[in-house]
C-alpha cells in the first residue's frame, strides 16, 4: 500500500543528518527541531499558528478541549470517516451526531449537517476523507450562519487546497476554527513514530490550546486547567522538516498515480473512480474503487494472489460500531456510509508508485472484475 522506505532512500542524507543534529543536541523534547518544522509549516500552509502535539488524535482532541465544549454538547461528524474522530467526541464526554455522506465525493453531506444541527450543536467536524476536502464553501456558509464551531480533520488531507467564491484559496485545515493533522508515518506527510499538529488563525485560541497540550499551564507549575501531555518530539520533528521541502513533489507524485488510475478504469462500468469535490485539489491518501458491480470480496482475493495489496477503509461506518452504537441510529439510517462500506476498495498508493506498477495493478483490477 505503501513505500516509505524508497522514499527514505531518497533524502536519507538530509533525514539522517537532522537526526544527527538531535542526538548531537539532545535536545529531545521542545527542542529548536520542533520550532523550526512548526515556523516552516505555518509557512507552508499559511496558518497563523501551528501546534505540533503528539499525535493526530491529540489534535482532535485538544481542538475540542480548547473549545471549551462541555458533556451534552453536540458535535456533528460523518459517519463514514476513521475512528478518531469521533472518539475523542466520546472521551470527552460530547456528544457524537453523525451524518451521512455524498457517494461521489465520500465526504459530509452539507445538507444532512443542516438537518442534523440543534440548539445543542456547537461543533462540526468535517473530515477532508482520502485527501480531498469536503465542501467547505457549503459548510463555513451554514457554520457561521447557525454560529457553530469547524473543527476540519485534515489528516488525510494536508496540502489539499479549496478556492472559495470570493477567489480565495486555503488548505485544508486552515480554513476552519481550528485545523487537525495527523503526521502517521503512512499519511501524506509521515514521521517515523507518531505525530500530529493542530491549525489556527485566533491567537487566544492557539494560546489555550498550546496550554492544554502542556497538562493546562500557562506558567511552569501553574495548572488552571485540566490538559494533557502531547508533543511532537524533536527527532520526529527532524524527519517532518527534511520532508516538508518535498511534500509538493509528494502530492505530485500521488495525483500523477491517480491520473493513472482514473485513465484505466474510466471506461469499467463496473468500478466507479474517486468523485472529485468541486472547487478542491485531491492529494490522493487514499485511491478508493467502488466496486459497484463485481464482487469485492473476490477481487480483492485475487490481487492479493497476484502480490498486490488492497484495503478497505472502512468496512464499519460509525453508527454500526459496537463502541457507539446509540438507540437514535439504526441501520439503514445511513444508506450512503453503509452502501460505501460495502463497496470501497483502496488501491496502493504513494510516492515511489512508477508506470510498471501501476500497469500492474491495473491490468490485474481489470481483469479480476
Ligand atoms: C490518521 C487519522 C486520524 C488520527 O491520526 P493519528 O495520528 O493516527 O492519531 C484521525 N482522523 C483521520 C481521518 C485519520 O485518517
Amino acid at each position: 500500500m505503501v513505500d516509505l522506505q524508497t522514499q527514505y532512500q531518497r533524502i536519507k542524507g538530509d533525514i539522517d543528518a537532522g537526526i544527527q543534529e538531535v542526538l548531537d543536541s539532545a535536545a529531545f523534547i521542545k527542542g529548536p527541531k520542533v520550532t523550526a518544522f512548526q515556523e516552516h509549516l505555518e509557512a507552508y500552509t499559511g496558518a497563523k499558528h501551528v501546534i505540533p502535539v503528539g499525535n493526530g488524535t491529540d489534535a482532535l482532541q485538544i481542538a475540542l478541549m480548547g473549545l471549551g465544549l462541555r458533556p451534552g454538547d453536540e458535535v456533528i461528524t460523518p459517519t463514514f470517516t476513521f475512528i478518531a474522530t469521533a472518539e475523542v467526541v466520546a472521551l470527552l464526554g460530547l456528544t457524537p451526531v453523525v451524518v451521512d455522506v455524498d457517494w461521489e465525493t465520500m465526504n459530509m453531506d452539507v445538507e444532512a449537517v443542516r438537518r442534523a444541527i440543534t440548539p445543542r450543536t456547537k461543533a462540526i467536524v468535517p473530515v477532508h476523507l482520502f485527501g480531498q476536502c469536503a465542501d467547505m464553501q457549503a459548510l463555513m456558509d451554514l457554520a457561521r450562519e447557525k454560529h457553530i464551531y469547524v473543527v476540519e480533520d485534515a489528516c488525510q488531507a494536508i496540502g489539499a487546497q479549496f478556492t472559495f467564491a470570493n477567489g480565495e484559496t486555503k488548505q485544508a485545515g486552515t480554513i476552519g476554527d481550528i485545523g487537525c493533522t495527523s503526521f502517521f508515518p503512512s499519511k501524506n506527510l509521515g514521521c517515523y513514530g507518531d505525530g500530529g499538529a493542530i491549525f489556527t488563525n485566533d491567537d487566544a485560541l492557539a494560546e489555550h490550546m498550546r496550554a492544554i497540550a502542556n497538562h493546562g499551564c500557562h506558567v511552569r507549575y501553574h495548572h488552571d486547567e485540566v490538559g494533557v501531555n502531547s508533543r511532537l518530539d524533536s527527532i520526529q520533528a527532524a524527519i517532518l522538516d527534511a520532508k516538508l521541502p518535498h511534500l509538493d513533489e509528494y502530492i505530485a507524485a500521488r495525483q500523477k498515480a491517480a491520473a493513472y488510475y482514473d485513465e484505466a478504469f474510466a471506461n469499467c462500468e463496473r468500478l466507479l473512480i474517486p468523485g472529485r469535490q468541486a472547487h478542491s485539489t485531491h492529494v490522493f491518501h487514499q485511491y478508493t474503487l467502488r466496486v459497484v458491480g463485481a464482487d469485492r470480496d473476490t477481487l480483492r482475493e485475487g490481487l492479493a494472489q497476484a502480490g498486490i495489496p488492497a484495503m478497505i477503509y472502512y468496512p464499519v461506518p460509525l453508527h454500526q460500531q459496537k463502541a457507539y452504537l446509540d438507540p437514535r441510529y439504526q441501520d439503514g439510517d445511513f444508506p450512503v456510509a453503509e452502501r460505501l462500506a460495502a463497496c470501497v476498495l483502496s488501491l496502493p498508493m504513494h510516492t515511489e508508485l512508477d508506470e510498471e506498477q501501476l500497469s500492474y495493478i491495473t491490468s490485474n483490477v481489470l481483469q479480476l472484475v
